[in-house]
């Protein structure tokens, strides 16, 4: 396989041959030798679905290990797709860290690595930064789109919404905007990202490539309606590709609603102080004022202490949330997303 320079030659060997048409199911298979497996390989599924000429689209899922529908909707889409029904290529993987999805959690457990922090990869660095180099240096240059897949994970909970970044290449915006409202998502979101780096959206997005993201649902687990959403919506972005035929199925009802939402505002991250019981006071897609209560955190070791009330910076919606049930000093506490684009809600 080839790689931008001897040295930087990538130790991930696959069977799938990228340029044949029809649907390959196969494995990226990088070494791991260690005390269970001597001269083991740690085996990342990868669908590759070609029919001729067209664009190709990277489709991911599990970046983080307890994020469930881009796993349950690619490997379905994967199965039920075969390469007459598509013009161009599709490449799945639908456990970008995979040894996380296996384990259940957000990081590898091998390496310890969060897969959205490894980017751009290192070919003579861990599992998880082997396999992001890989993505880097051989798929990322055969693709035209990235569309990745994420969800909550255990620790956090979203009203479904597909997202893409303030880009300086105007051209790339205009693109990733349209993509953005195909997908269709109940919420189409320009999101400011609390920490970029080493993510594979900002990897994408310097390469000049269009990159699609999803936060879909969360808590760990997934329900029937927020596969259902990832689902429409890749088939969605497939079909505004031009990939899958304009005539295979209905888009959802979603994708005709252009406003987009923004987090731009100060503040619109909020962060808990306080650790105690978590009590949200503001649902998940609520429309909440400056000076709103969202949330509160009461005392575990004083009941008679007044809980500490969380308000919203700015008139917007409650997009996301802690999780669990109870907080500690730090975690993520709320997301308000604002309409602030001209032609979206006044
Ligand atoms: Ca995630």
């Amino acid at each position: 396989m080839s790689s931008a320079s001897a040295n930087s030659r990538s130790t991930v060997a696959t069977q799938c041959d990228y340029e044949r048409n029809g649907k390959q199911f196969g494995y990226l298979d990088i070494p791991s030798s260690r005390n269970e497996s001597a001269w083991g390989v740690v085996r990342f599924p990868v669908c590759v679905i070609r029919n001729g000429d067209g664009p190709t689209v990277l489709l991911t899922g599990g970046n983080h290990g307890d994020e469930y529908e881009g796993p349950i909707a690619l490997q379905k889409l994967a199965r039920s797709l075969s390469s007459e029904d598509i013009r161009g290529r599709i490449i799945i993987l639908s456990a970008l860290n995979y040894p996380a999805v296996t384990s259940g959690t957000r990081v590898s457990p091998i390496d310890g690595v969060n897969m959205n922090r490894a980017f751009p990869g290192k070919c003579d660095g861990t599992l998880s930064q082997r396999l992001a180099h890989y993505v880097t240096t051989e798929l990322l240059p055969l693709c035209d789109v990235v569309v990745d897949l994420h969800s909550g994970g255990k620790t956090m909970q979203f009203q479904p919404f597909a997202c893409i970044h303030k880009l300086d290449d105007e051209v790339l915006q205009a693109r990733s905007r349209e993509l953005l409202l195909a997908f269709g998502a109940p919420v189409s979101l320009v999101l400011d990202e609390i920490d970029s780096g080493g993510m594979l959206d900002t990897t994408v997005e310097e390469s000049g490539k269009v990159f699609l993201a999803a936060e879909i649902g969360g808590g760990g687990t997934a329900t029937a309606a927020s596969v259902a959403i990832a689902e429409r919506g890749v088939r969605n972005v497939l079909r505004h590709l031009g990939i899958l035929s304009a005539a295979s199925g209905s888009r959802s009802a979603a994708a005709s609603d252009r406003s987009v939402l923004d987090t731009s505002a100060p503040g619109a991250y909020l962060h808990s102080n306080h650790e105690g019981l978590f009590e949200m006071l503001a649902d998940l897609g609520q429309e909440v004022r400056a000076g709103d209560p969202v949330a509160q955190v009461h005392s575990l070791t004083e009941p008679d202490a007044t809980p500490v009330v969380y308000r919203s910076r700015h008139d917007g919606r409650v997009i996301g949330r802690h999780f669990p049930g109870l907080i500690k000093q730090g975690d993520f506490l709320a997301l308000i997303a604002s309409s602030t684009e001209a032609g979206s809600r006044q």
